[in-house]
């Protein structure tokens, strides 16, 4: 079988081991006589499956009991509404942090439901770094404090959480759950659209703290209600029951790699292997601001779109696939999210090496 490096932003490349698995069970899970998509998401072999999920989900994570774990159908972008929905109220404001494109999302989708402040920003300056935040900054009436965890598209992350006081803050974490320790308590919620680091596109995973249910605005639809949700095990309709499983098989995938702290490391050594390429080369220049670096996303470019297009599809006829960078920015992204292997980063190494000696 055929498989090349994918190097896309999400859907993004999954762990082979669950692939294989997934393909296995396919058409039958274990005595079943049938595909987990064909299963009632509320027959007992199902809600097994969705509990299993659940329970890894927290294992992983290290999720204590007084938060919520919620698998909604919509990826983040939901989230997006469903965030000032559950916890504005109409006598107080959200506060913003505006440091990539999907940050900027999130809080122009928030001003539907209520004030919004952005408190911080990075957005006159390309969003190539993180935007300080002192605790100074955040209005101790506000009802959450959002910031987006890592910049899928500008290639940025937080090194540190802002420090919010008795404000929730609530964190984006799409493009980099599960591939560095946090903790989960800093947190009044945590939500990741599923297709970078979790599974197949179309879900998120929202982790509420359960003292922040019971807020919601009175428009809030019901499948977007944190409470109801929570009370219903994230079956106020059909779940999207096939993703769930895939999550689960990912989830385990994660525990056999020994876990978040074990695939931190691995994820730093990726990183710095193609940032070490692009700071030693006349050819390669990195977009993002050094302290700020993401470990999923890495954002460079030539200085010349035409070379970076050449550069795409080059890599692209040896098998390492999906480098172009965003439409926004241009360039080159390599997204080297927990399932992208070592062994993709070195052959990518190997290709920009090779590049830059023929074109310099
Ligand atoms: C991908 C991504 C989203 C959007 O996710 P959807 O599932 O497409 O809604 C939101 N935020 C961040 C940080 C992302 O990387």
């Amino acid at each position: 079988m055929h498989r090349v490096y994918n190097f896309a932003a999400g859907p993004a490349t999954m762990p082979l081991p669950v692939l294989e698995k997934a393909a296995s069970e396919f058409m039958s899970y274990g005595s079943t006589g049938m595909s987990v998509m064909e299963m009632s998401h509320r027959s007992k072999m199902y809600l097994e499956i969705y509990q299993q999920t659940e329970c890894l989900v927290r294992k992983v994570m290290d999720i204590p009991d007084d938060y919520s774990v919620l698998f909604l159908p919509g990826g983040a972008t939901m989230q997006f509404a469903a965030i000032p929905m559950n916890l504005l109220s109409e006598d107080q404001c959200a506060d913003y942090i505006d440091s990539g494109n999907f940050a900027h999302n999130a809080l122009e989708e928030a001003k539907k439901y209520g004030r919004v402040q952005v408190i911080a920003s990075s957005r006159d300056d390309q969003y190539t770094y993180i935007p300080e935040v002192k605790p100074s900054m955040i209005d101790p009436d506000a009802s959450y404090v959002h910031i987006t965890t890592n910049n899928t598209i500008f290639g940025t992350r937080f090194t540190e959480l802002p420090d919010t006081g008795s404000v929730p803050l609530v964190a984006d974490a799409s493009s980099n759950i599960l591939s560095e320790p946090y903790d989960i308590r800093k947190f009044g919620v945590v939500y990741a659209g599923a297709q970078k680091n979790i599974g197949p596109a179309g879900m998120a995973i929202v982790i509420v703290r359960k003292d922040l249910l019971g807020r919601a605005q009175p428009c809030t639809p019901k499948i977007l209600n944190w409470a109801k949700q929570t009370d219903a095990d994230s079956m106020v309709n059909t779940p999207p029951t096939y993703t769930i499983y895939l999550a689960g098989l990912c989830m385990q995938w994660l525990l056999d790699q020994g876990g978040i702290e074990a695939i931190e490391k691995v994820n730093i050594e990726k990183a710095n292997m193609l940032y070490d390429v692009i700071d030693n080369s006349k050819l390669y220049h990195g977009t993002a601001q050094r302290e700020y670096r993401s470990r999923m996303n890495v954002t460079f470019v030539t200085s010349d779109p035409e070379m970076d297009a050449v550069f795409v599809k080059e890599a692209a006829s040896n098998g390492l696939v999906n480098l172009k960078g965003h439409r926004l920015v241009g360039g080159i992204r390599a997204s080297i999210y927990n399932a992208m292997p070592v062994d993709g980063v070195k052959k990518l190494v190997d290709f920009m090496k090779e590049f830059e000696a023929k074109h310099v």
